[in-house]
């Protein structure tokens, strides 16, 4: 694409002929709900990570958060602690089950949670910490591992960022949390429309969930249609969700599954370009991972620095003028009017997360991007921070 007006978004899935391919046999192949395809999706998933672990495909990421909390048993009266910098998902999931949230601070280089701020919030209620990989970039795992240990609370990850990313060299979905939530949605590193994948080493949560995620039917519709016991009869063994995928998503979870090799390799190109061209502007870029450890580049969130003359509003309305999207990850949940009033949170007590958030912003960076279209995002800042 060389026009150089053309409108960039935020983000645009890659979807190919391969894909719209494979869904159309998905549709044609006269099973369209949860079934081979998604069977095949789940193994290819757990076997990317390295094998030894369950996958397990749910309709979103949202769907597995809530499975996984329902499978660790948080229930009314617990707690769990969340950054606020974060999707309103990561925790709306504890309010599903009766458990309440405490927002916590991040990282002032990270913006991933502060494992000071964790420790501090935790009290008898306390059940599980929720991290999140901020962008791609993993949470300090060794720190939470260690605060969750000494005080006998679970972590579930929100990795709806974080497909690949990696912590102390292994990758987010292997690392010894009771499990690693994944998502799908249109603007992630994969997608399937919607979709997500919760991940967890413990085939007893594994077994719990799966039996949530539909119904609380203790054998799934594929399993009814072909094994040899009678196709009519189930037990339903609990008040259970419908989460399920259907095999149209999964083929397409499949083909863009055997692809993210190269989203990936395309993702570090395009971060590494921004991180080189936009040196030298007042901006915090974004912070990369370890020596040794892999970012997943889901986001690019540079921060205004001080020596900036314009405000994140004013680089957002010049961008849009020459015709770039941008988005704000996130409107931190401190500031929702929702997690605001139920909690009587104030800003002032979360100083990094308010001061981020006024000075951040979120620049196209998504595998079908050309190089044409990251020079124009590049040279229109370049514009407005001069
Ligand atoms: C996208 C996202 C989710 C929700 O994913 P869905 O698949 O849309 O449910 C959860 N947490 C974070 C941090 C996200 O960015």
């Amino acid at each position: 694409m060389s026009d150089s007006t053309a409108f960039i978004p935020f983000a645009r899935p890659d979807i190919g002929q391969a894909e719209i391919d494979a869904v159309a046999r998905a549709l044609r192949s006269g099973w369209v709900t949860t079934g081979p395809e998604t069977h095949a999706f789940e193994q290819e998933f757990a076997a990317y990570l390295g094998g030894g672990v369950q996958a397990i495909a749910v309709n979103s990421a949202t769907a597995g958060l809530h499975l996984a909390l329902e499978a660790i048993g948080v229930g009314p009266g617990d707690e769990v602690i969340a950054p606020t910098l974060t999707f309103t998902a990561t925790v709306e999931v504890a309010r599903y089950l009766g458990a309440d949230a405490r927002l916590v601070d991040v990282h002032p280089v990270t913006l991933n949670i502060d494992p000071a701020a964790v420790e501090a919030a935790i009290t008898p209620r306390t059940k599980a910490i929720l991290p999140v990989h901020y962008g791609g970039l993993a949470c300090d795992m060794a720190a939470l591992f260690d605060i969750a240990r000494r005080h006998g609370l679970q972590v579930v990850e929100d990795a709806a960022h974080a497909l690949p990313t990696t912590s102390g060299g292994t990758l987010v979905g292997r690392l010894p949390s009771a499990a690693a939530v994944f998502s799908f949605y249109a603007n992630k590193t994969m997608t399937t429309g919607e979709g997500g994948m919760v991940v967890t080493h413990d085939d007893a949560l594994a077994a719990r969930m799966k039996v949530m995620r539909l119904h609380g039917i203790s054998r799934d519709a594929f399993d009814r249609f072909t094994s040899r016991t009678p196709a009519w009869y189930y037990e339903v063994v609990a008040p259970g969700f419908k989460y399920n995928l259907t095999d149209i998503a999964a083929a397409l979870g499949r083909v863009q599954l055997a692809r993210l090799p190269a989203f990936v390799q395309r993702r570090h190109q395009l971060a590494a370009r921004y991180l080189e061209q936009l040196q030298g502007l007042p901006l915090a870029l974004p912070a990369q991972a370890p020596a040794g450890d892999a970012h997943a580049w889901h986001l690019f969130v540079p921060r205004l620095s001080d020596a900036a003359r314009v405000t994140r509003d004013e680089v957002v309305q010049a961008l849009s003028e020459a015709g770039i999207g941008t988005s704000v990850h996130f409107v931190p949940l401190h500031r929702q009017p929702y997690w605001r009033d139920r909690y009587g949170l104030r800003a002032e007590d979360y100083p990094v997360a308010e001061a981020a958030y006024q000075r951040m912003f979120s620049i196209p960076l998504f595998t079908a991007m050309s190089d044409e279209e990251q020079a124009r995002v590049i040279a229109a800042l370049r514009a407005c921070l001069r």
